[in-house]
């Protein structure tokens, strides 16, 4: 029975030549499939290369039908296959094939096989798709788009033991809007909302693709600069302070703010862990709002602000 509705389902036919072939290849056709038949290998790895298959039959007489299972069922081709063998060799599933089928079994029954065979691996498909999804919602922010807080906090663990088992230096600089709530109070959190996206894009391109830019709070925000030793991370700070100081946000641009930061780095006296990192670079950042706001600060056993507003 054809399907209801729905496009004709695309199929290999890998059958060798052999007489069942035309019988397959038409009874296929009746159940809903449009069927692609060729004979050899490299025919139908050729197919695979700009035809996306739901399934693929494959007649065990084929030569080298063992490398194309093997090619249909890698990660990147992800072809489900039904092999037709008279043995029922397990080797074949062992192969990567999804089911093994006589050549005298019923139409019926090749058909249900090779149907089951290919819900199974677009459920897959779905499901795998759907986790994706649901993982980068959990580590993104969805106001900015940047990592959220879970992300940053992986993130610097992993920088963290990296820097540290490679002896690598390892900058954080966190970032601070200034009177944040002020532009809330006066203009709307909605245009409060629209100068955090602006500063969020303003980080993103102020940073390298190796650097990691994340949401850490309301209008805090981190950056982990792998590889990167304090002076390099201090022109990265600079940078951003000029990019956030000439943004013009709201109706007539009137919306101006300033940021703060703190940075701290690898290698660093009594900097053991990344929480103490973190902590380092919060106390810099609060030396920074301390001292009128505008400002970077390095972490150093004893604090010193490097750059005036
Ligand atoms: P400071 O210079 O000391 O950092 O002052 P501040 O006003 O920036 O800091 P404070 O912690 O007093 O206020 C932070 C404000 O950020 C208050 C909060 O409502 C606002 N905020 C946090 N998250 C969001 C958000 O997602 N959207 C908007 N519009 N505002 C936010
Ligand atoms: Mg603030
Ligand atoms: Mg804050």
């Amino acid at each position: 029975m054809p399907v209801a509705g729905g496009a004709l389902r695309p199929l290999l036919l890998v059958d060798g030549g052999s007489a069942s072939g035309g019988a397959w290849s038409s009874l296929f056709e009746e159940v809903g499939y449009s069927v692609t038949r060729v004979s050899t290998v490299a025919e139908a790895i050729q197919l695979t290369m700009d035809t996306v298959f739901c399934g693929a039959l494959v007649e065990l007489a084929v030569d080298g039908a063992a490398g194309l299972v093997a090619h249909l069922t890698a990660e990147d081709v992800a072809v489900p296959c039904v092999v037709l063998d008279e043995a029922r060799s397990v080797r074949w599933l062992e192969a990567g094939a999804s089911d093994v089928v006589a050549p005298t079994a019923s139409i019926q029954e090749l058909s249900l096989r090779v149907g089951r065979c290919i819900e199974t691996a677009e459920r897959l498909k779905t499901l795998t798709r759907e986790r994706d999804q649901l993982r980068a919602l959990s580590t993104t922010d969805g106001l900015t788009q940047l990592a959220n807080h879970r992300a940053f906090q992986d993130r610097l663990r992993e920088e963290f033991r990296r820097a540290q088992r490679y002896d690598d230096p390892l900058t954080l600089v966190l970032m601070d809007v200034d009177h944040f709530k002020r532009v809330n109070d006066t203009h709307g959190h909605l245009a409060g909302d629209e100068v955090l996206r602006q500063v969020a894009e303003a980080l993103r391109s102020a940073v390298r693709e190796t650097d990691f830019v994340a949401r850490y709070g309301g209008e805090e925000f981190g950056v982990l600069l792998p590889k990167t030793p304090l002076a390099g991370a201090l022109t990265v700070a600079e940078r951003i302070s000029r990019l956030v100081r000439g943004l013009r946000v709201g109706r007539d641009g009137v919306i101006r703010v300033t940021a703060s930061f703190g940075i701290a780095g690898l290698p660093g006296r009594g900097l053991t862990s990344p929480d103490q990192l973190l902590k380092a670079a919060d106390d810099a950042l609060y030396r920074s709002k301390r001292e009128g706001r505008n400002k970077i600060s390095l972490f150093q056993p004893t604090l010193a602000v490097v750059q005036g507003g």
